[in-house]
């Protein structure tokens, strides 16, 4: 499995990081886990190409975790692909009827299917060979972290968060955890996870994952990234990196 972040950043604009997105390569399917503004430009820049996307899996509906995949859809139609698999909490049926109604000119043209998912659910994409199992965030009433294995390796991507134990529990044993990291340490903050928050929880669930990515990152954080791995790593033996738009590895 590789793992590639296309956006590390969240909704007010910064250098070099754009909006939420993750996208995994199994070999056989490439999934891309939220899209945010500005990811569709990074899948070009990754080397990757839109058009082989699988699945787009939602973490929650918020703008920068959404907002590029009608942008992500027309740009499949431009070039003869219509079809796309989207996966998402509840109200991910509501949101893309909504959406297309405001663009007169793009209904009709994609034949999407989406499935609406709860914590504790498990599924597998179409034509993909991994399996994926989710949990409840402490971000929106139905806002989901997910949990993708393969060939025994995984990952878990958390989305937006307050550290909380029902992500804790889907973390168990993985190889990567991709956690968010809103803002710096000390900073006074509910439904986004701080370096403290996300310790005061270590303490209770000490975590057994190999290492931790930090991604969502506010402008806030900037300057405070290697303060909050040092205070992080005070909790946790593994490895652990602020994540970069761009950044590729292989689990
Ligand atoms: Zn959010
Ligand atoms: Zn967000």
């Amino acid at each position: 499995m590789e793992l590639t972040f296309l956006g590390t950043g969240v909704g007010i604009p910064q250098a070099d990081r754009v909006q939420s997105g993750v996208l995994v390569d199994t070999g056989d399917s490439l999934l891309l886990f939220d899209c945010g503004c500005g990811v569709l430009g990074r899948i070009y820049e990754s080397g990757y190409e839109h058009k082989d996307l699988n699945a787009i899996i939602i973490t929650h509906l918020h703008l920068d975790h959404v907002g590029d995949i009608l942008a992500l859809l027309k740009a499949n139609w431009l070039i003869g692909r219509t079809d796309m698999q989207i996966y998402g909490p509840q109200g991910t049926k509501d949101w893309y009827a909504k959406t297309m109604e405001v663009y007169d000119y793009l209904k009709g043209r994609f034949n999407v299917e989406i499935t609406e998912l709860s914590p504790e659910d498990k599924f597998s994409p179409e034509d993909s060979d991994c399996t994926i199992r989710c949990a409840k965030t402490a971000h929106t009433d139905s806002s989901l972290a997910y949990r993708v294995e393969q060939k025994r390796k995984s990952l878990v991507y958390t989305g937006d968060t307050e550290p909380c134990e029902e992500v804790m529990g889907l973390s168990e044993g993985a190889d990567v955890l991709i956690h968010e990291c809103s803002f710096p340490l000390g900073f006074p903050m509910t439904n986004h996870t701080t370096p403290d928050m996300f310790t005061l929880m270590l303490e209770e669930h000490p975590l057994d994952v190999k290492e931790i990515y930090l991604t969502h990152l506010y402008p806030q954080m900037q300057g405070h990234e290697r303060e909050a791995v040092y205070h992080i790593k005070k909790y946790f033996e593994g490895k652990v990196t602020i994540a970069k738009d761009l950044m590729n590895l292989k689990i």
